[in-house]
């Protein structure tokens, strides 16, 4: 990656968002190094994860001049039949920055007015009991926002056993979140002081499958499920780690009644029996980011300090790009990145 300078000029509904932070997510990875096609041909600004200032307003979008920010990873256009049905997330003419258009590893980057997520100016981080500034909040725009989507999708509520397989990136906030909507939370990952962390932040059961086979690791979430009275068919499987192992697993840890989520990304295929989902008359639902209008829910959970977003982020100057890149490929990276524009 190298640095290149553009002249943006917001356009009719769109705004230009002076960056504040932008997070690293596996997908950036995806489009750099496993040559996951973006819709915007290169070079390209990557980066969707965005909070920041609104510095200037296009025609139509006057209202958002000096606002502080959260741009959500999926923009819906708002007007199509998609949209109109509540569908934003399919939307066809959606915006995803960073891939569609220039994203957020940059100073400014110009996006549509349209769904942007209107939060506090948050300049002095003790003012809200979370402390949490505009910085940290961008891990929102998908992060925190997806596996919230993917809660709400799969009715997640008090009561329910919520089981999520990867709990880097996207699984850390999705626990968090379980145990905010009242689910019982187990976490599955390969990496024990990930576990160790969740253990602190709403898991009440850890499992790493590094210890032990899918027949042990069912009987464990099974024995604990039974043992809070839970049963079978409140269980919701959220798969996050984005891994083809981590699929297999999620998709092994379904029974009857029981609802898989598939949020992590993996262009690797793994080989099911699907008829385990007739069998066992299960569900299995994908999720694509987060619809803006479940954004002030997560704000939410943020600044009340249900979803803590500190313990799991870091920041880095946005020059020491191609570093955090290269280090977060390398793997064991424990928390969430976020590039802060010098
Ligand atoms: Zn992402
Ligand atoms: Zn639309």
């Amino acid at each position: 990656m190298v640095l290149a300078e553009r002249e943006e000029t917001p356009g009719t509904g769109e705004v230009i968002v002076e960056v504040a932070g932008c997070g690293v997510c596996h997908t950036d990875l995806g489009f750099f190094y496993d040559g996951v096609p973006t819709r915007h041909p290169f070079p390209l600004t990557l980066g969707h994860e965005i909070s920041g200032r609104v510095v200037e307003a296009g025609p139509g979008a006057d209202v958002w001049m000096g606002k502080a920010v959260v741009v959500p990873a999926v923009i819906p256009c708002g007007t199509c039949p998609a949209c109109l049905a509540g569908r934003g997330a399919i939307c066809p003419t959606q915006v995803f920055p960073g891939c569609d258009v220039h994203g957020g590893f940059a100073s400014a980057v110009r996006v549509p007015a349209q769904g942007l997520c209107p939060v506090p100016a948050l300049d002095d981080r003790t003012a809200n009991p979370a402390g949490v500034d505009l910085v940290a909040l961008s891990v929102v725009a998908d992060a925190v926002s997806t596996p919230y989507q993917a809660a709400v999708r799969s009715e997640l509520a008090t009561g329910d056993l919520a089981v999520f397989v990867g709990v880097g990136g996207i699984g850390g906030f999705g626990v968090q979140i379980a145990r905010a909507l009242g689910a019982t939370v187990v976490a599955i990952d390969v990496d024990d002081p990930r576990l160790e962390r969740m253990a602190q932040y709403g898991a009440s059961l850890t499992l790493n499958p590094n210890s032990m086979d899918q027949k042990a690791l069912r009987k464990k979430v099974k024995e604990f499920a039974g043992a809070h009275g839970i049963p079978t068919w409140r269980t919701k499987i959220f798969e996050t780690s984005g891994t083809p192992a981590g699929q297999l697993i999620a998709f092994g840890l379904l029974s009857h009644g029981a609802r898989l989520s598939v949020v992590g990304y993996t262009p690797k295929p793994i080989e099911v029996r699907l008829s385990n989902l007739m069998a066992f008359d299960a569900i299995a639902q994908g999720n694509w980011g987060c619809v803006p209008e479940l954004y002030p829910a997560v704000i939410d959970l943020v600044l009340s300090g249900r979803v803590a977003l500190d313990p799991f982020v870091e920041r880095r100057p946005l020059a020491s790009i191609n570093d955090v890149f290269a280090e977060v490929h390398a793997g064991g990276v424990q928390r969430r990145i976020i590039l802060v524009p010098e």
